[in-house]
């Protein structure tokens, strides 16, 4: 099979409109060797929790609270309650399958999503949207990064 990247970063886009992040919505796609499909993530809580658009809705809602204190909030909440796209991508595939898969990910991956493709064995990723560049330049020291 060939793999076609845009093909998969749209993939990728249409996983992300299932996240229930108050703040962003990323989606990531894990693609073996064989250009299969071997898994899909997206950013939230562990499954069964209080979604993040559930605990900021009501008197706590992004419009209620206002930017700023939305901001601060949601970035505390996050660190503590929330998985990253591509954590919960990698998570979900079988760890047997992890090495030498591409990932596509809608924004490039953080440190802490880094440190995470380096030890699945990742040999690339495509993103779309830059989050932080130091990130992309220390992962393009150990592995392809490609923005798409
Ligand atoms: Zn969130
Ligand atoms: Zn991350």
């Amino acid at each position: 099979m060939k793999l076609d990247p845009l093909r998969l970063m749209r993939w990728a886009e249409d996983v992300s409109t299932d996240s229930t992040c108050a703040k962003i919505q990323v989606g990531a796609v894990l693609v073996n060797a064989r250009g299969q499909v071997i898994s899909t993530g997206f950013n939230g809580t562990p499954a069964g929790h209080l979604h993040c658009d559930e605990f900021f809705s009501g008197t706590m809602s992004r419009l209620a609270l206002g930017e700023e204190v939305f901001l601060s909030m949601h970035a505390s909440f996050s660190e503590r309650e929330e998985l990253h796209a591509e954590q919960n991508c990698i998570l979900y595939a079988p760890q047997a399958s992890w090495a030498g898969t591409t990932l596509f990910c809608t924004w490039s991956p953080c440190f802490a999503c880094g440190k995470v493709i380096l030890t699945a064995g990742i040999k690339k990723v495509f993103y779309r949207t830059v989050y932080k560049q130091d990130a992309i330049d220390y992962l393009s020291r150990h592995i392809e990064m490609e923005q798409i």
